[in-house]
């Protein structure tokens, strides 16, 4: 037996933010500036909405209980997560505890988070990765609108991702014929977006490798990569050595693919502060990424697979 979830509308394409039907009373919330979001708004055309736009990356359980606090008693009808993958992650663990519904907007394509039933929130300053139903959007809208204008490095890093996500997921214990066809179709997209050039694909990729790896996981490109993104490293940037290596690792048919996609996309070699073997030991617990990889990990093969990150340049 196996099951997908997906919003339960979804709404893609050119204007697709804009000739979508907002509720009355919505409560918007974003990671950007006042002068980004009007613009954003005025195009959906959004009447008589509250907003909160003090949401920062990596948010924090705190944010969502002073959001909660602030609107309580407002009659808020539903909520619009717009932005980076931050403001979707708040708007779903909020829905969770509030029973609100929402309408997710991703403006950066990459993470694929208005898809999934995941969402990364910080307690005492520690991102946990959680998964639950009641985190799934009630609508998801896609518009390449938002793309242009995004800053290289930002869409460098969400392509990385998507294509790192859509790859892994095709290869993980948890994939069945759907999320494989999903994921497979995903990547074909993604490496044809980053290839040839062609920006305009990537949305699409993006939400496909959303469905597709949000219903099996991601593995051990992932699982590497934290120790890297703990010492500040943005997530798609580490994922373009780390992946490599991974696929590497497990035989993926994907390993010279993304090996290309990386390189296309000028990723430098990785660095990393702390010792193989206490890395190795940070990622070693992450059971929700090794436990779905294809093929058994050790700490022994941890260690070699960060050697070969950080001591030869695998993306050479
Ligand atoms: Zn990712």
């Amino acid at each position: 037996m196996w099951k997908i979830l997906i919003p339960k509308k979804i709404a893609y394409g050119e204007n697709a933010a804009k000739e979508f039907d907002y509720p009355e009373n919505a409560l918007i919330i974003t990671t950007t500036e006042s002068k980004i979001y009007e613009k954003w708004i005025e195009y959906m055309g959004i009447k008589n909405y509250h907003i909160y736009d003090k949401v920062t990356p990596d948010p924090a359980i705190e944010t969502i209980e002073t959001i909660k606090k602030e609107f309580d008693g407002k009659n808020v009808s539903c909520y619009i997560g717009l932005g980076g993958g931050s403001s979707l992650d708040v708007c779903k663990y909020l829905s969770k505890m509030t029973g609100v519904p929402k309408i997710l907007i991703p403006t950066t394509f990459g993470t694929g988070a208005e898809m999934t039933t995941y969402a990364v929130i910080s307690f005492d300053h520690k991102k946990r990765l959680l998964q639950d139903e009641a985190f799934l959007a009630d609508a998801a809208v896609i518009d390449p609108y938002f793309l242009p204008g995004t800053p290289f490095n930002i869409m460098r890093n969400s392509a990385c991702d998507a294509a790192a996500q859509a790859s892994e997921g095709y290869d993980s214990k948890l994939g069945n014929p759907l999320t494989k066809l999903f994921c497979k179709e995903a990547f074909d997209i993604l490496e044809d977006a980053i290839i040839n050039d062609k920006p305009e694909l990537l949305p699409y990729g993006a939400m496909l490798s959303g469905i597709g790896f949000g219903n099996s996981s991601t593995t051990l490109g992932h699982a590497l990569s934290y120790v890297f993104s703990n010492e500040g490293v943005p997530h798609g940037y580490s994922l373009s050595s780390c992946t490599t290596v991974a696929h590497k690792f497990n035989n993926s048919t994907y390993y010279e693919r993304f090996k290309k996609i990386s390189q296309k996309l000028k990723f430098e070699p990785l660095k990393l502060n702390q010792s193989l073997d206490a890395a190795a030991d940070v990622i070693m617990p992450d059971r929700g990424h090794l436990d779905n990889n294809p093929k058994e990990v050790t700490k022994q093969d941890i260690i070699e697979c960060l050697d070969e990150i950080v001591n030869s340049n695998p993306l050479a």
